[in-house]
C-alpha cells in the first residue's frame, strides 16, 4: 500500500513526488511517456538555466532527482482507477493501491478530425463506457481506439450490447478483439439530433453511439469514471488544497487548467504534495 500514487511524470507530478518523498511518504510515480516536455525543443523561460534546455533534458533531470531521493518511478500506462475504500490503480502491467492519488496527466484532447465531430459530443459521442453504456443496451455501439484503453472499454460495453464495432480510425490494432474491426479513418459523422451513422473509407456504418477510447486515458477520462468535477474546458476542478471533489484525490499541472507553463505545474505539484501530506496525517489520527 502506497501513501501516494502520482499519475504523470511531468513537472507537476515529479515535483509532488519529490516533496512527498521528503515528507518520508511511500510514493509511486507512474508515467507512460514524456508528456508535453517530450514535444518541447527549447525552454528559455524556466528559472535557473543560463542556456536553453530541451524538454526531454529537463524532464530526465527531474526524474533522476526524484529517483535519487528514493521515489519509485514506474514506466507504465494507467488504464483505470477504482476508489473504494483505497485507490486501486490498474496499469497495463500491474495493480497498485494507495491511500491518496494525484492526477498530473497534463492536457490531452482526444478529438477526431472527422467532419461534424464537435456537433455530436454529448449527442451520441461519449467518453465514458461505465457512465453511458447502460443507456445504449442492445443498441449498435461504435468504439474508437486501437490499444489497451479501448480493450478496457470494450469489456465494459460487452455487458450492454453484443453489437459492437471497433473503429481504429486509421491506426493499427495492437490488441486482440472478438468484435468486427474497421481500420479506415472516420471521415464524417452523420445524424439529426443525435448521431446515427459514421462514414469510414468508402462505407457508411449505422451506429446509435460512438464511444471514444483513443490512445491512453487522460485526466478527463479518469474524472468521468470516478465522478470528479470538470469545468467547461474539461479541466479537473480542485479546491484551494488542490483536492478534487473525490476525498484523497488531488490534481495539479496542465490538467487543472490555468497557466499552461512549467513554473505553474511545479508550483501546483508542491502545493498538492503539502496538502496530501496534511491529509495523510489527518487520516492517521
Ligand atoms: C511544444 C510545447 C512547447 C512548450 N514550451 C514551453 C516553454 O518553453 N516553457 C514553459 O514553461 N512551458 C512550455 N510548455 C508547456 C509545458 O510543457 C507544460 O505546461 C508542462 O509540461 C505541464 O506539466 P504537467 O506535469 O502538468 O504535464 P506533462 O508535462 O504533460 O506530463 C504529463 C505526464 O502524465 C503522464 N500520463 C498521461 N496519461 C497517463 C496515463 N494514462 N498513464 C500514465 N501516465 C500518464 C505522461 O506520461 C506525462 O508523464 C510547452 C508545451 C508544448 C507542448
Amino acid at each position: 500500500m502506497y501513501d501516494a500514487i502520482i499519475i504523470g511524470g511531468g513537472p507537476a507530478g515529479t515535483t509532488a513526488a519529490i516533496y512527498l518523498q521528503r515528507f518520508k511518504k511511500k510514493v509511486l510515480l507512474i508515467m507512460k511517456d514524456m508528456g508535453a516536455l517530450g514535444k518541447t525543443a527549447h525552454i528559455d523561460n524556466y528559472y535557473g538555466f543560463i542556456d536553453t534546455i530541451t524538454g526531454p533534458d529537463l524532464l530526465n533531470r527531474g526524474i533522476e532527482q526524484a529517483k535519487r531521493l528514493g521515489v519509485e518511478v514506474l514506466e507504465d500506462e494507467v488504464l483505470s482507477i477504482d476508489n473504494f475504500p483505497d485507490f486501486k490503480v490498474k496499469t497495463i502491467n500491474g495493480e497498485y493501491t494507495s491511500k491518496t492519488l494525484m492526477m498530473a496527466t497534463g492536457k490531452t484532447q482526444t478529438r477526431l478530425k472527422a467532419k461534424n465531430f464537435n456537433n455530436f459530443v454529448g449527442k451520441g459521442i461519449s467518453y465514458c463506457a461505465i457512465c453511458d453504456g447502460f443507456i445504449y443496451r442492445n443498441k449498435k455501439i461504435g468504439l474508437v481506439g486501437n490499444k489497451e484503453f479501448m480493450e478496457e472499454e470494450l469489456e465494459i460495453l460487452k455487458n450492454f450490447s453484443e453489437d459492437i464495432t471497433i473503429f481504429t480510425n486509421g491506426m493499427d490494432l495492437s490488441v486482440k478483439v472478438d468484435k468486427p474491426v474497421v481500420l479506415d479513418e472516420i471521415q464524417e459523422i452523420k445524424g439529426n439530433e443525435v448521431i446515427n451513422q459514421l462514414v469510414a473509407g468508402d462505407k457508411t456504418y449505422d451506429v446509435d453511439v460512438l464511444f471514444m477510447a483513443v490512445g491512453s486515458p487522460s485526466a478527463t477520462d479518469f474524472a468521468l469514471r470516478l465522478g470528479a468535477f470538470l469545468d467547461a474546458s474539461n479541466n479537473l476542478v480542485v479546491d484551494d488544497q488542490f483536492m478534487t471533489n473525490i476525498p484523497g484525490m488531488f490534481a495539479g499541472g496542465d490538467c487543472i487548467g490555468g497557466l499552461l507553463q512549467i513554473v505553474k505545474s511545479t508550483s501546483d505539484g508542491a502545493h498538492a504534495a503539502i496538502a496530501m501530506n496534511r491529509y495523510l496525517k489527518n487520516m492517521n489520527k
